[in-house]
């Protein structure tokens, strides 16, 4: 089997109400902005795969990747893999291509990805992943609602400039849950988006003292409490406390994770198959993590093709308790983040999500709703 074209689309899909992402401080987002990639083959068989998009940077990714990809066999990922990686050196993300590989594979073999990578669970339990800093009565009442809808877990973010009302947003959030439901907290501190409004930046003493404060609320796990690349920092804010310590979204290829998991850096590791690594380095990534007795949880707030990418991957290993499932109404909700699927994935009634079982990624592309918000390039 031959890839013989790479169709590509960047959208811009227009969200039902403004989203401001705690990740990019002061910047309002109106639309779900993704490339998506469609690689055909000389077998009739297509796969596809979606990368966050940017104007002109999608345009050359798009033009690095194709001599990567034209003419080359589908089935060869981990040669594939080299290829983007040194595709990478030359100046773009190129890991969410792999993903296609792999829709490819899966519908030539007739199997959903996870099976191919080991089986594993049909349904992870999802945790609504929030986006936004609300005030914490709002945020209380949101997150009952949550439960009302099956949620048994939450992610909070915290980005106030003062330590004391990060705390007093947990606080009343717990209080208002009670202790059944798991609360995660995210501080987005990994890879600030600096120029568009005012943040703070936690030292590591701030991260400590937010940990300790963490522990008596019973919090699941504290999210990239310090840069992406702080392995030093990380170590000693993770020997400090005992709540876990999550990061990596932002983290890329082996390496990097190799030196968060072996300087006892994390206790839950968060690669992102379509920013870290793609889905078979992954898979590697969570065998490191499974050595070290550690989680893996991917991160997965790009879009409904990386959502589905990424929960392919959690269900084929055996130490992912928890899928981030992206959700902040009015903005930020199914219809809109899943808007290139033919159908939204949504959580069931006791808080899970359902792993695609038909072949490949195991979804279809909405291809009129996919060109009517977007460029081909
Ligand atoms: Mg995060």
């Amino acid at each position: 089997m031959k890839i013989t074209d790479v169709e590509a689309y960047l959208c811009h899909y227009p969200l039902p109400d403004t989203f401001y992402p705690t990740w990019i401080p002061g910047y309002p987002q109106s639309s779900n902005s993704c490339l998506i990639l469609i690689l055909k083959t000389d077998e009739g068989i297509e796969g596809c795969c979606a990368s966050v998009g940017f104007l002109d940077e999608a345009k050359g990714l798009v033009s690095l990747l194709r001599p990567f990809l034209l003419n080359r066999d589908p089935f060869q990922v981990e040669d594939k893999l080299r290829m983007l990686r040194s595709a990478s050196f030359l100046g773009y993300r190129g890991w969410f291509a792999e993903v296609a590989l792999w829709d490819i594979i899966g519908k030539a073999t007739g199997q959903p990805i996870y099976r191919l990578l080991g089986g594993g669970p049909d349904k992870i339990l999802a945790y609504a992943s929030t986006g936004e800093l609300h005030p914490p009565e709002q945020r209380a009442e949101e997150v009952l609602k949550l439960k009302e809808m099956g949620f048994k877990a939450v992610k909070l973010r915290v980005k106030a400039m003062q330590m004391r009302d990060d705390i007093e947003l947990v606080e009343t959030v717990r209080q208002a849950v009670g202790d059944d439901m798991v609360l995660m907290v995210d501080a987005n501190q990994g890879w600030p988006i600096h120029g568009f409004g005012p943040y703070p930046r936690w030292s590591l003493k701030r991260a400590m003292d937010e940990a300790r404060a963490f522990e008596e609320l019973g919090v699941r796990w504290l999210e990239e409490p310090l840069y992406k690349h702080d392995y030093q920092g990380y170590a000693q804010l993770r020997a400090s406390t005992t709540v876990p310590i999550a990061s990596g979204e932002f983290n890329t290829d082996l390496h990097e994770f190799r030196d968060l998991i072996s300087s006892g850096c994390l206790d839950v590791v968060q690669p992102d198959v379509t920013l870290s690594t793609g889905i078979l380095n992954g898979k590697k990534v969570a065998g490191m993590a499974e050595a070290y007795n550690l989680e893996f949880s991917p991160h997965t707030w790009t879009n409904g093709l990386g959502f589905v990418a990424n929960l392919q991957l959690m269900a084929s290993v055996p130490n992912c308790p928890y899928c981030e499932y992206p959700y902040e109404p009015p903005g930020w909700v199914p219809q809109a983040r899943d808007f290139m699927l033919a159908e939204p994935l949504l959580v069931d009634k006791e808080g899970y999500i359902a792993v695609p079982q038909k072949p490949g990624l195991g979804i279809e592309l909405d291809m009129e709703r996919i060109r009517s918000c977007s460029e081909q390039l």
